[in-house]
């Protein structure tokens, strides 16, 4: 009688045990899906609230060759930057780079050397949920 109420205990033990190594080898897969990073951060202002003031010029260069050239803007109040090859006020960029570099650009425009993938594309402005949110000066 005794030793069966061992055995029960040993086999409950043991199925706690599977379970905990069950769930800690399955967290990781939790934690991969947070590694999904947003693009960009949002305003501190508030969400689509990104006042796009030009700074100048734009040359984006990939491995040293001028991919496009065209107009910085730059958020007066996170600084998110997009370098674009055609001015907003033609409803779309065409070619387009988009980062942060933390601080305010120049005004007299924006020399850059990128990563090809890093480029994007617009061919409309209205359509672009994240482009038509920010406010173009
Ligand atoms: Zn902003």
């Amino acid at each position: 009688m005794r030793k069966s109420i061992k055995n029960t205990i040993s086999i409950i033990l043991a199925i706690t045990c599977l379970t905990s190594l069950f769930m800690f080898s399955s967290s990781p897969v939790r934690s991969n899906a947070l590694e999904i990073q947003p693009m960009y951060i949002a305003c501190p202002i508030g969400p689509g609230q990104c006042k796009m003031l030009p700074r100048g010029g734009a040359w984006v260069s990939v491995n040293g060759v001028l991919q496009f050239t065209g107009f910085t803007h730059q958020c007066s109040q996170c600084n998110m930057a997009i370098l674009a090859d055609i001015d907003h006020g033609f409803g779309y960029l065409g070619s387009y780079y988009q980062f942060n570099p933390s601080y305010t650009l120049g005004l007299g425009g924006t020399s850059i050397t990128v990563n090809a993938s890093d480029i994007s594309y617009n061919s409309s402005i209205a359509n672009d949920p994240f482009l038509s949110d920010l406010l173009w000066y």
